[in-house]
């Protein structure tokens, strides 16, 4: 068999899924009775909402004779280490862009390891039919600023000569002549995807090393409920067999093993097989221990070097929920319990890492970014768990010759024109300092800019409300760690106390209606409370203790002005997101399956200082 390895590189919403599930079906991957199942690529709640690929997913189809392989990519800087092992794999990628924004910063990150991974690529411009893409020069446009990309990204040559496909992924044609754009939309000649299958097919064929050996690299552990480990790759050289025993090379030895199962993709299902061969890509199930970056072969074989994971940048602490409403929500976990989930999280994602504080209820985990712990915090949330995160931190350095250092990354916005101004504002007051400036384009009737600015991770974390707001939703925002750099000073952080409350019961309206003249509330009225949960944002710069779930006094005498309809103003929905660019280190906030609440770590009033230290 003959196989071709690709991974799609794209950013959210320029019809990636759209494009796969094109190839699948018009490769005849659906079988007749199965309904195409839309959106393929896309599996998982949390992505489906995020927009974003948190963990790679393969799918495979036939053409001719020859076995692709698309693996689809995170799209993501901070699930860098999961970039890294997919890329691994394959040989080849289609880098997918909207003809009409062009390629955007996000992409950027995941080229860059393309390029360095040294893949060939197909560039696929897909939705050439909408309506200001015709009859205009965004098509070249995009093509020119592709080119830039590519030369700006050090590609060589070869890299640089890709092939270039205009596409209407969702019509399921695609064309190689600019000019035939006019004739598929007008319908004047009829096409299909076929080329694309047939560049895919010019990408290089997986290079099987000339061994009879089997070698495997573990791009991915996956768990299943009946098979356990399951191992993710791609078969360098030889054959695999069930039954077959063999060794995994893993970083604490060398373990031996017999394969129980073995997987490849056809179409988007798991499929078991009796073989796998060389070039292929496929599930191994039976090393119990196994582990990402290790290699699968005989005794004697040296192991592939294992892929390095970048570093992490940040951290933030998790501990039990020690609220008194613990256990009302969701399951709560005790602290060996809370280790052991974070412990087999870092076991599947390479770039987290687990570390223990002084006090045994509590644990410190390594990552990249806010996002990564976002998502992982929400997965728990959605198995149920009960537990509490502290605010998230960025990891200093001490050099002898610079002294003190931070993370600094290299962010790039793509705003319209009209908010530069704004956001520029908003980076400087957060030591970014602007690197670059470039008119992009117009969109939808707006000039649009993009600005680059080198700025302490610190500078960034907890602005993305903001940022948004200033750019009412229409700015893009983009970074990747650059290293470590001289401490860059105090960054304004939140200037506000909080509203807590100071006892336990249910909010009535008539005490939040008092309340809300103190500042911003976060919850509303019936909302169970406990001594010591934040409900709100005081206007002052102090802390403030009020009495959230005070009764109105039932009298008998009548009197005109406050017998009035008591009427709350907004209430801040505080998202995760939210909280953890709130929240300050002397609060938690607790997460349980039902509910996302804010509290400081001491909860008595009594013991506690409204003055909020520096
Ligand atoms: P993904 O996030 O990259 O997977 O993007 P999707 O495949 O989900 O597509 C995003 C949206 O773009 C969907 O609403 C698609 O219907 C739409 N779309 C995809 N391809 C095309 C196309 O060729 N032309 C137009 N006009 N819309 C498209």
């Amino acid at each position: 068999m003959k196989f071709r390895n690709i991974c799609t590189i794209a950013h959210v919403d320029h019809g990636k899924t759209t494009l796969v599930d094109g190839l699948l079906s018009q490769a005849g991957m659906f079988a007749a009775h199965k309904e195409t199942v839309e959106r393929i690529m896309d599996s998982g709640d949390l992505e489906k909402e995020r927009g974003i690929t948190i963990n790679a997913k393969c799918a495979s189809l036939q053409y001719q004779g020859t076995k692709v392989n698309i693996v689809d990519t995170p799209g993501h800087a901070d699930f860098g280490g999961e970039v890294e092992r997919i890329m691994s794999m394959v040989d080849g990628a289609i880098l997918l862009v909207d003809a009409a924004e062009g390629p955007l910063p996000q992409t950027r990150f995941v080229l860059q390891k393309a390029i360095e991974k040294d893949l060939r690529f197909i560039v696929c411009i897909n939705k050439v039919d909408r309506g200001e893409v015709r009859n205009s020069s965004l098509i070249a446009d995009t093509e020119n600023k592709l080119f830039d990309l590519f030369i700006e990204l050090g590609a060589s040559d070869e890299q640089c000569d890709f092939p270039v496909i205009y596409a209407c992924a969702r019509d399921g044609w695609c064309c190689r002549k600019v000019d035939d754009v006019e004739k598929l939309i007008r319908g004047e000649i009829s096409g299909s995807l076929e080329p694309l299958f047939e560049l895919m097919m010019s990408l290089p064929a997986p290079q099987s090393v000339e061994a009879s050996e089997p070698k495997m690299m573990v791009s991915h552990v996956t768990y299943s409920d009946f098979l356990g480990a399951l191992a993710l790759g791609r078969l360098w050289s030889g054959e695999l067999r069930k039954g077959k025993e063999l060794y995994c090379h893993g970083e604490k030895g060398v373990e031996k093993f017999s394969i129980t199962s073995l997987l490849t993709y056809k179409g988007t299902e798991e499929e078991t097989t009796d073989c796998l061969e060389a070039g292929d890509i496929g599930l191994v199930a039976g090393c119990g221990g196994v582990a990402i970056g290790d290699t699968i072969g005989e005794k004697e074989e040296t192991p592939f070097p294992r892929i390095e994971v970048e570093e992490p940048t940040m951290r933030m602490i998790f501990s039990i929920n020690t609220s008194p409403f613990s256990g009302q929500e969701g399951k709560p976990l005790q602290s060996r319990e809370l280790r052991q989930r974070l412990v087999k999280e870092t076991f599947f994602n390479p770039a987290l890492r687990l570390e223990d504080t002084e006090i045994p209820d509590q644990f410190y985990l390594y990552g990249r970014g806010e996002l990564q712990f976002g998502v992982f915090i929400e997965t728990l949330r959605r198995e149920g768990l009960e537990f509490m995160v502290g605010k998230p931190g960025v990891l200093t350095e001490e050099d002898p010759i610079a002294g003190k250092t931070e993370p600094f990354e290299k962010m790039m916005v793509d705003i319209p024109e009209v908010y530069t101004g704004d956001v520029t504002q908003l980076f400087q007051q957060r030591k970014g300092i602007l690197s670059h400036y470039e008119v992009t384009g117009e969109s939808s009737g707006d000039q649009r800019v993009r600005l680059t600015f080198e700025i302490p991770t610190r500078g960034i974390l907890g602005t993305k409300s903001r940022f948004l707001t200033i750019t009412r939703g229409h700015g893009l925002i983009n970074s990747e760690y650059i290293g470590h750099r001289p401490y860059a000073g105090w960054i304004p952080h939140r200037q506000n106390g909080s509203i807590i409350a100071d006892r336990a019961g249910e909010t009535t309206a008539y005490a939040l209606e008092s309340i809300q003249q103190r500042g911003q509330l976060f919850v509303g009225e019936s909302t169970k409370v406990y001594e010591g949960m934040i409900i709100g944002e005081c206007n002052k710069d102090t802390d403030l203790n009020v009495n959230g779930v005070k009764q109105k006094k039932l009298t008998n005498v009548r009197t005109t002005s406050s017998d009035g309809l008591t009427i709350l103003q907004g209430i801040r929905q505080m998202s995760l997101e939210n909280c953890m660019e709130w929240i300050e280190d002397n609060e938690w906030i607790e997460v349980t399956p039902k509910n996302i609440r804010l509290r400081k770590k001491v909860l008595p009033a009594n013991q506690r200082s409204v003055r909020r230290q520096e």
